[in-house]
């Protein structure tokens, strides 16, 4: 058998294999199989990549914001060249279609990295003058280094969505990616080492959230924490950061409403969104409206609509152009949402399509692979319509009038997305207001400018990703007053 491809720890500009001579192994969902290896890290690589960022930094923070922009586009450039060989790459370690790396996961980490590095040349401070009295101005300096951590479901596309601002605003970092889909980030790393990245100015240590996450959350030379990833984890590490003051950003989990009232445009194209919203990416994106409420006047002919839409979703090959819907990213998430689906009927939802695991023949024969799933009949307190399962399960959920559509989109414990469907511009705005999440999309779904306030409430974050708002975090403000007279 050939030797399995190994990943390095990106440290100090040189590849590095972890200190404990451990290797994890990696996964393809489509067919189960081990395909790649990747570092078992553990605290030892976060000093020396910690020492390593903290070397670069000074450096790097002094280099002009041009430079930094320049190189952050020569790694878009070299991300953009490799747009086929990195899409494959995610779909394999990920378990998602190709065609939606290649359309989406892959063209927004060259967007992300383009952005940041156009944003940071635009980007400016403020200046408080007093009167002609004495004169605040406000220096943005960064932070030194800071950590950034990111999750399976977006592998590159939110690795790039943290690294980017962090290296933009003048930060070294050391980021860990999803030891389930680490290839992607292995490679980056690669790219800025051939794109000219100064040694240590972007560290990478691969490895588990215990080992490796913790012991980067814990670091005295860590100064900021940005985290994607489920309400558990960043719970656990706000509790860590706390006693040592850290800024943090946590995008966290979501239980996300799409709400369709009877006044809606369901062209087939809206239509089809509203399926895309639920079932995108297998169902594993935060952002997915996994509890469809809809106006009761129009319930059941909606219900058939979309039904027979999801039943047309094709799960299938993740390199097959024709699947819809790939593979789920481990065994353990197949067990969970499989579980989830379990728990439905057990609660007493009735399945309307899907509710099964799909077993595909030749070489995907192994994969894990969930059929679409549609739920009814649950309250909207049952554990299926308040719990995060991150898999395409959507459950349906009738209401009478705007106050309750209102309760039942607000009466989770998340705040991340919701979308509305309405051609009642009124009632589009009014509900908006009083929605409770940091996202509202109307009459559309992952509709996304970059520049925007990224993030939700409850227990879906703390603070804001996105524009200025990144730069804002990845930066410390200092205010300095001049006495005119
Ligand atoms: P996890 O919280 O399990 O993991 C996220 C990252 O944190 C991984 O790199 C993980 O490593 C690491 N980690 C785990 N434990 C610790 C720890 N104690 N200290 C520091 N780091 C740790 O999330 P998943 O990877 O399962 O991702 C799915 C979740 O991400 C869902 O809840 C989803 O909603 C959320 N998400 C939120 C988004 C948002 O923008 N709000 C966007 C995308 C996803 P390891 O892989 O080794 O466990």
């Amino acid at each position: 058998m050939p030797s399995l491809p190994t990943l390095a720890n990106l440290i100090d500009g040189a590849a590095v294999a972890p200190r404990s001579g451990v290797w994890l192994d990696v996964h393809e969902p489509a067919t189960g199989a081990v395909f790649a290896r990747c570092p078992a890290s553990d605290a030892r690589d976060v000093d020396a990549a910690v020492a390593a960022a903290q070397r670069a930094a000074p450096g790097w923070a002094a280099t002009p914001a041009e430079t930094r922009a320049r190189l952050l586009h020569r790694l878009a450039d070299l991300v953009e060249r490799e747009l086929d060989a990195l899409a494959r790459l995610e779909s394999r370690d990920s378990g998602k279609p190709v065609a939606l790396a290649h359309s989406l996961d892959i063209p927004r980490a060259v967007a992300n990295l383009r952005f940041f590095a156009s944003a940071i040349t635009q980007w400016a401070s403020e200046a408080h003058a007093m009167d002609g009295h004495a004169l605040n101005y406000t220096l943005r300096q960064p932070l030194g280094v800071v950590a950034c951590i990111s999750p399976w479901n977006l592998p590159l596309y939110l690795f790039t969505w943290k690294i980017a601002p962090a290296l933009a605003a003048g930060n070294a970092v050391v980021a860990k990616p999803s030891e389930i889909t680490p290839c992607t980030a292995a490679r980056l790393g690669e790219l800025a080492v051939e794109a000219g990245l100064p040694p240590g100015v972007l560290n990478i240590v691969h490895g588990q959230g215990p080992q490796v996450g913790q012991a980067l959350v814990e670091h005295a030379g860590v100064k900021a924490v940005s985290f994607t990833g489920s309400t558990k984890t960043g719970a656990a590490i706000a509790a860590a950061a706390a006693p040592h003051f850290k800024k943090l950003s946590l995008e966290l989990g979501g239980k996300n409403p799409a709400i369709v009232f009877a006044d809606a445009d369901l062209s087939d194209a809206n239509l089809d969104t509203i399926v895309r919203s639920g079932f995108a990416n297998q169902g594993e994106i935060c952002l997915c409206g996994s509890r469809l409420l809809v106006q009761r006047s129009i319930y059941d002919a909606f219900k058939q609509r979309y039904l027979a839409r999801v039943r047309a979703l094709r799960v299938g090959d993740p390199e097959d152009a024709a699947s819809d819907l790939g593979a789920l990213v481990s065994q353990a998430h197949f067990d969970k949402v499989t579980g989830c689906i379990a728990q439905a009927r057990a609660e007493g939802g009735r399945v309307l399509c899907g509710g099964e695991a799909v077993r595909l023949d030749g070489r995907c024969a192994d994969g894990w692979f969930v059929a679409p799933t549609v739920l009814e009949g649950l309250p909207n307190d049952a554990v299926t319509n308040q719990t995060e399962i991150f898999g395409p399960v959507v459950s349906l959920i009738p209401f009478d009038g705007e106050d309750e559509a209102l309760a039942l989109a607000n009466g989770t414990g998340y705040g991340l997305a919701a979308s509305l469907w309405t051609s009642n511009l009124e009632r589009a705005h009014r509900l908006s207001a009083r929605l409770e999440f940091g996202i509202v999309w109307i009459n559309c779904w992952l509709l996304r400018d970059l520049r925007t306030p990224f993030g939700g409430v409850k227990n879906s974050g703390l603070g804001r990703e996105g524009g200025v708002e990144a730069l804002r975090f990845f930066t410390e403000p200092k205010n300095i007053c001049l006495r005119l007279s």
